[in-house]
């Protein structure tokens, strides 16, 4: 249930301070410290998992209702016009804190936020094998 070593447990637990924003039986979300823009939140289950990969089918969903409810919050709030929605399962992926939760940024007109990925144009071959590895 609980990792005594994991940051965000010690969040779930009150144990180290954090902003929590919204609550239900499986999920808690919280403000990033490092927010990436304006409302930067992050939602985890209670319950420790370290990624996506390992949390289970209902608090997967518990988290996406919350992170549903948190990215209208912050339309509705703080007047966010867009919003990405942010998991990193795996250090490859840039995962730094090893409970699973996902990221709800709030997106503005003309905000400064650049994620590193610069879309090129993909080989139609290669994108093919790839997701043939992928169907059924
Ligand atoms: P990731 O790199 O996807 O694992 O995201 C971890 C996130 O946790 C980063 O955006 C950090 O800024 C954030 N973070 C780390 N420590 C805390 C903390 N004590 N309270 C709130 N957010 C935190
Ligand atoms: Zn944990």
């Amino acid at each position: 249930m609980s990792d005594p070593d994991c940051l965000f447990c010690k969040i779930v637990a009150g144990e180290i301070p954090g902003t929590v924003v919204r609550e239900d039986d499986r999920t808690i979300a919280f403000m990033d410290i490092n927010p990436a823009t304006r409302g930067h939140a992050l939602v985890i289950p209670r319950t420790h998992v370290p990624d996506l990969w390992t949390v289970s089918a209902e608090d997967l969903q518990a988290c996406a209702v919350a992170a549903q409810d948190l990215a209208t919050r912050a339309r509705d709030r703080l007047g966010a016009v867009g919003v990405n929605l942010l998991n990193s399962s795996g250090e490859a992926a840039w995962q730094t804190v090893f409970h699973f939760h996902v990221h709800v940024i709030p997106r503005y007109a003309d905000d400064p936020l650049r994620l590193p990925w610069i879309p090129h144009s993909g080989d139609a071959d290669e994108i093919a094998a790839a997701g043939a590895a992928l169907q059924g």
